[in-house]
């Protein structure tokens, strides 16, 4: 079975020119995804009969929100299960210039800061574009308000998903789909220094946050075993 939100509008279109649909169909299926749509029965315009056939090779449901906590301020933090039944965090806000969600890119993470909670277990996998758009289009059906703002700051290093991070952005992007502002995107990450560079080719104009959590290099070694590889030193 394959995700359908991991899946770009070329993608999708050509897969049903595959079972023999016309191509605006993976148009229109695309659009009814990238508005949050979680079950088949909720794509109005698509004929009941490739509705079923849609469902026996594809899902949609890859985050189910199973616990929620909502602070006074209006920030809701929640647990939700993967398709696989691994859990991740995220978060909802609401500021003056609109609402972020903080979403995770990897189950667990592998990088060991000594105070994370997220790196106890090490790594158990990282998450698809289609999974960190999950998490987006979770928390907009739970809120009824549109996303505006991104961070990768949840679990996980999101360089460390180098290539999934870089599919989500081009598809948080996409005109036809979510159409998130470039801007709009924060990535933070613990200092991977050859990613940064690779990330900065991509010319993609986001906000790249560094987590120094201490400027000096023998303390920062200390609780962040990354800078042991990378220096923050020039
Ligand atoms: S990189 Fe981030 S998620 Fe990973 S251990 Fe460090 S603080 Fe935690």
């Amino acid at each position: 079975m394959k995700d359908l939100r991991n899946m770009t509008q070329a993608q999708l279109i050509e897969a049903m020119t595959k079972i023999g649909e016309k191509p605006f169909r993976g148009k229109q299926v695309y659009e009814w995804i990238t508005k949050g749509a979680s079950g088949f029965e909720e794509m109005k315009n698509i004929p009941a009969n490739l509705r079923v056939k849609l469902a026996e090779h594809y899902f949609i449901d890859n985050y189910r929100i199973v616990e929620k906590h909502e602070a006074r301020d209006g920030t809701i933090k929640v647990l939700g299960a993967l398709k696989d039944g691994n859990l991740i965090e995220s978060v909802f806000m609401t500021y003056k210039h609109g609402h972020s969600v903080c979403i995770s890119t990897q189950v667990g993470c592998k990088m060991k800061c000594s105070f994370c909670a997220s790196t106890i277990n090490g790594v158990v996998r990282s998450l698809t574009a289609g999974e960190y758009l999950g998490q987006i289009y979770a928390l907009q059906n739970l809120t009824g308000k549109r996303v505006n703002n991104v961070v990768l700051m949840g679990s996980g290093e999101p360089l460390d998903n180098y290539d999934e991070t870089v599919k989500f952005i081009k598809m948080a992007t996409d005109q036809d789909g979510l159409n998130l502002s470039i801007r709009n995107i924060t990535l933070s990450t613990c200092g991977l220094a050859p990613e940064i560079r690779k990330l900065a080719d991509e010319k993609f104009g986001i906000t790249l946050a560094i987590s120094l959590h201490n400027p000096f290099e023998s303390e920062r070694s200390e609780i962040m075993p990354v800078t042991r590889k990378y220096s923050i030193e020039m």
